[in-house]
């Protein structure tokens, strides 16, 4: 079988693929098929009407174009017809020949009916000028009159109210891989799940560029796939940062700009709470305001290109001073070592504690995630729960394509908790209701949300309403138990630093040095806190970012004395 992949020029090539029996006649047709649309096309060969069905099925993977079948009439367990038949159900678009004997007139003509069929050839097709090409250059051109587009990016057959469906496309989204959804229950969806040989029950199934088909796969699984990095390249480093956000990504960049071996470990996606932002209006030097997704975009090419390793789906569990190393530990037991570490782990939403709530989470109900859902939520009445400039800027954002959107807030009015500017620009988008004292204290559905409990507090009274979407934003707490005993933190769970750390004028419970703590250093020498996960830090994507610089300034400091 032909197998040139691309053409010179790196893209794809269109395939006309052709099957006969005969290897002799196979190989003649393939021959006079590459004589002339050989340098545009790429021609694929098959001996049997099976390998040319495989052949299929692992170019649709692939996301390959096909623009013309050839397929002999007479073929042992396999006729051209029947080939055909299952040929369009992976290639509905490609244009269809026979090829036949001048006695198997009537079973081409047969089969125009039964597959479709765009011509039949009669063998021999010689001269090929006369008999071959003026065919095959019709069908090409009707081929390119339709609209076909190779999708050669990562491709993902889910449902839409699956909850791991869900999370595989937040996840691909926010590490910035492309790729191409597909509903398991559309044809599109149908053609590519057969030819992965997957039954559609357990779902999502992803299709790597390669081709590569993965059943339901893990982040880490996912990750290796389709090429982020989720190891390191060394054992020891003179910077560990924790975390991908804004803080952690200022971290890298300036550790690895200024010369540091760095590492920066991310639990899932880069960008953190910032990277879910569908407009960020108040970062220096974007006037017209920038989405999380780019900025996470730049940032982490900011950091590659100086050198620092990103590493998805490695989450922290595990601190440990060894001398002058510091050990950062890993789920699965594998460790990095460092002369310092920058610990940026942010904080994550909270959960809604109300019945049906967790049954629903990602079918329905979704934690941030606005940006990756508003597509699908587009002429439909959605409800938005908090009342925090995420919310806020969720509400404009969801706007934009829903028919109706309800912000549900706690409190008697969104002043204290949202910036001015945000309650200004819903306050002019008509289709955007704000209703305070009100929270939601149940939710319903089989298979995806369908109906909310609302709670009016100043009445006291219960509402049921109607409710396909529920985005909830209702505040964040640090996730930083794993850090128990290790580092100092607050009651709320937020890390200690610098000045903080000196009440009454005391140092820190077994800090040894002469020194009192650096500005952001924690109550281990040579581990730093930035970002929203420092106790009484300002929570905005600018300190954040400028907290991750300050703290690899005084990492050099650090590692000056050391
Ligand atoms: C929807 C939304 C909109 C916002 N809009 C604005 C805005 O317009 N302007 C503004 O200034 N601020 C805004 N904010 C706030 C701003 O995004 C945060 O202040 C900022 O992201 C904090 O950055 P960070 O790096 O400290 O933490 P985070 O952004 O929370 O990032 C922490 C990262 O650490 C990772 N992590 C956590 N634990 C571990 C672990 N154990 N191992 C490995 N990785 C771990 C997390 O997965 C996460 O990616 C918004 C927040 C949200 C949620």
């Amino acid at each position: 079988m032909t197998m040139a992949v691309t053409a010179p020029g790196g893209a794809l090539r269109t395939a006309i693929v052709t099957v006969d029996d005969d290897p002799v006649v196979s190989r003649a047709v393939a021959r006079d098929l590459r004589r002339r649309y050989g340098e545009q096309h790429r021609i694929v060969r098959a001996e049997s009407g099976e390998s040319a069905l495989d052949a299929l099925r692992q170019m649709k993977l692939r996301g390959e174009l096909v623009a013309v079948i050839l397929a002999d009439y007479r073929m042992p367990q396999m006729n051209g017809i029947e080939f055909l038949e299952q040929a369009t159900d992976i290639y509905p678009g490609a244009r269809r020949a026979l090829l036949t004997a001048y006695a198997d007139t009537s079973a081409a003509i047969d089969a125009i009916n039964v597959v479709d069929l765009d011509h039949y050839l009669l063998k021999p097709w010689d001269p090929p000028e006369e008999k071959l090409y003026p065919v095959v250059d019709t069908l090409l051109e009707t081929w390119l009159a339709s609209d076909h587009r190779p999708v050669p990016e990562t491709k993902l057959v889910g449902h839409r109210w699956s909850a791991r469906s869900f999370e595989v496309r937040d996840f691909l989204a926010r590490n910035q891989v492309p790729y191409r959804w597909y509903s398991a229950d559309e044809p599109e969806g149908l053609r590519l799940l057969a030819a992965a040989d997957a039954d559609g029950l357990t779902l999502p199934v992803v299709i790597t560029p390669d081709g590569e088909a993965l059943v339901e796969p893990s982040d880490s699984e996912l990750a290796g796939k389709v090429g982020l990095a989720t190891r390191p390249s060394a054992s020891f480093y003179d910077l560990v940062v924790i975390g991908g956000g804004p803080a952690g990504l200022g971290a890298a960049v300036y550790g690895a700009s200024e010369g540091l071996r760095t590492v920066l470990v991310e639990r899932t996606a880069t960008g953190g709470q910032a990277g879910q932002s569908s407009r960020i209006e108040n970062y220096l030097g974007f006037p017209d305001g920038v989405s999380g997704a780019q900025l996470t975009d730049r940032a982490r090419r900011q950091a590659a290109k100086f050198g620092a390793e990103v590493l998805t789906t490695r989450e922290a569990v595990g601190l440990e001073v060894n001398g002058s190393a510091r050990t950062v530990r890993f789920s699965d037991g594998a460790a990095i070592d460092a002369h310092t570490v920058i610990l940026a782990t942010g904080v994550s939403y909270r959960q809604l504690n109300a019945p049906g709530v967790a049954a629903l989470t990602g079918r329905g109900i979704f934690y941030g995630s606005a940006p990756t859902e508003a597509l699908s939520c587009s002429g439909h009445d959605v409800f938005i729960a908090g009342g925090a400039n995420s919310a806020g800027q969720a509400a404009v954002y969801l706007a934009k394509g829903a028919k109706s959107v309800t912000i549900l807030v706690r409190g008697p009015s969104l002043r204290t908790s949202m910036s001015h500017y945000l309650i200004e620009q819903i306050a002019n988008i008509p289709t955007i209701a704000v209703r305070t004292c009100t929270e939601v204290i149940a939710a319903h559905g089989r298979d995806y949300l369908e109906k909310l409990n609302l709670h009016d507090s100043t009445t006291g009274t219960g509402e049921t309403v109607d409710a396909r979407w529920l985005f909830v934003f209702i505040g964040a707490a640090p996730l930083t138990d794993w850090l128990d005993g290790v580092v100092l933190r607050d009651s709320r769970g937020f890390v200690v630093a610098g000045p903080d750390l000196s009440v009454g004028g005391q140092r820190p419970r077994g800090w040894q040095l002469d020194r009192p703590p650096y500005h952001l250093e924690t109550s281990v020498p040579g581990v730093f806190v930035a970002g929203d996960v420092r106790a009484e830090s300002a929570k905005r994507v600018a300190s954040a970012v400028g907290e991750g610089a300050m703290a690899v300034m005084l990492v050099h400091r650090y590692l000056e004395k050391l």
